[in-house]
């Protein structure tokens, strides 16, 4: 699905010294990289604090730490995404109110936000899913109205830009009181290991999660709070802070081969394109098709026999899965995203995809079709 070794064979001496010059002066730990690393992020998306983390799931958890949620308290996240989203929630002894998703943009739906908000509703996690944004400034209303914390995933969003009806632009991840996002070598700005960032605007809230994700601390060992350890190291950023440089090539290419993709299956019955938000820009961090009357098995399969991998993200939806069953839900109940579930497909999607590689990957997809 992605071809990490090409990209980093463009970048090999940059990176490498990059790494040398970390381990010749061995500061492995909140090194000058990191930093280094952190005031290039936050110059490049426009925020105020970038706190880096150990991952994404991490930055979700200390996120929502930060905000001071209690046990009980509601936080709306969509049924249709990868599971951490909803995992740190349900960890923190908060409950998790699972909403359904839009058909066209597979992010979560407004509708669904409004019926769901009850008295003791305190947050909304929206999803940024596949590389485009949720519809923030509605998202932010809604918020506004109900006086709930906003907390974005943006994991799969970065560098995607996000217009307001005033035209106004902001990154994403940097709508919400919190974004976070992940540095797994599988997305859009990956590293060569573990790595996540929580991004603010707020003060007080970068002043708490830079404590919490350092065991709750300000001063050495004098503990205000019950934190966690969790941190990007030296190396990471090394790689991080010679990939942000690149990261505008790499939505570009990212764009240009779902334009491929697109023009490619434009008039076929059987194959639904990835929609675009009038509102947002779409990095793909995966280009996902929607299958009409096609046997998605023998897709697959087809596709592989030809040396072309292709990906269900996502099987099953948050609240079908085995350890988030609950009797508030059940099939049915968030009918768009079971229907997702059951009919999404992705394709190979990453920075060093070719024409050929490209023609020989949708001609196999039409070709099965027949
Ligand atoms: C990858 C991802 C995460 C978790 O990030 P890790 O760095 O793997 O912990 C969370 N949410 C979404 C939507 C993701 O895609």
């Amino acid at each position: 699905m992605v071809d990490l070794k090409s990209q980093y064979q463009k970048i090999k001496s940059e990176i490498d010294t990059g790494i040398q010059e970390v381990i010749d002066n061995t500061t492995f730990i909140k090194g000058g990289k990191v930093t280094e690393f952190q005031h290039h992020l936050e110059l490049y998306l426009g925020v105020k604090h970038v706190i880096p983390v150990g991952n994404g799931t991490d930055a979700l958890q200390i996120a929502l730490m930060a905000l001071g949620l209690k046990p009980g308290d509601e936080v709306i996240t969509p049924t249709f995404t990868f599971i951490a989203t909803a995992e740190v929630v349900a960890l923190l002894g908060l409950t998790p109110v699972v909403v359904d998703v839009d058909f066209d943009t597979f992010n979560i739906s407004l509708e669904s936000i409004k019926q769901s908000i009850t008295p003791k509703t305190k947050a909304i996690v929206p999803v940024h899913l596949f590389g485009q944004n949720a519809n923030m400034e509605e998202i932010m209303a809604i918020a506004k109205k109900h006086n709930l914390f906003v907390i974005e995933d943006a994991c799969q969003s970065i560098g995607s830009k996000y217009t307001f009806s005033d035209g106004h632009q902001s990154f994403s991840g940097c709508i919400g009181d919190i974004g976070c996002t992940s540095f797994f070598p599988s997305k859009n700005l990956g590293c060569f290991g573990d790595g996540g960032a929580i991004f603010t605007n707020n003060d007080e809230y970068a002043e708490q999660i830079r404590s919490i994700a350092n065991h709750g601390m300000k001063t050495r060992y004098y503990h205000d709070r019950i934190g966690v350890n969790s941190r990007l190291d030296s190396i990471q950023a090394a790689v991080l802070d010679v990939k942000l440089k690149y990261l505008n090539e790499y939505c570009f290419a990212r764009q240009t081969a779902a334009q491929f993709y697109d023009s490619a299956f434009a008039d076929n019955k059987n194959l639904i394109l990835p929609k675009r938000s009038e509102f947002s820009t779409h990095v793909f961090h995966q280009y996902t098709l929607k299958l009409a009357d096609l046997d998605r098995k023998e897709m697959i399969k087809y596709l592989a026999d030809k040396g072309i991998p292709a990906m269900i993200y996502y099987p099953v939806p948050l609240h079908l899965q085995k350890a988030y069953q609950d009797p508030r839900y059940k099939k049915g109940d968030f009918p768009v995203a079971e229907k997702l579930c059951e009919c999404v497909l992705s394709l190979p999607m990453h920075t060093e995809l070719n024409e050929e590689e490209l023609k020989y990957i949708s001609q196999s997809v039409l070709n099965f079709i027949g």
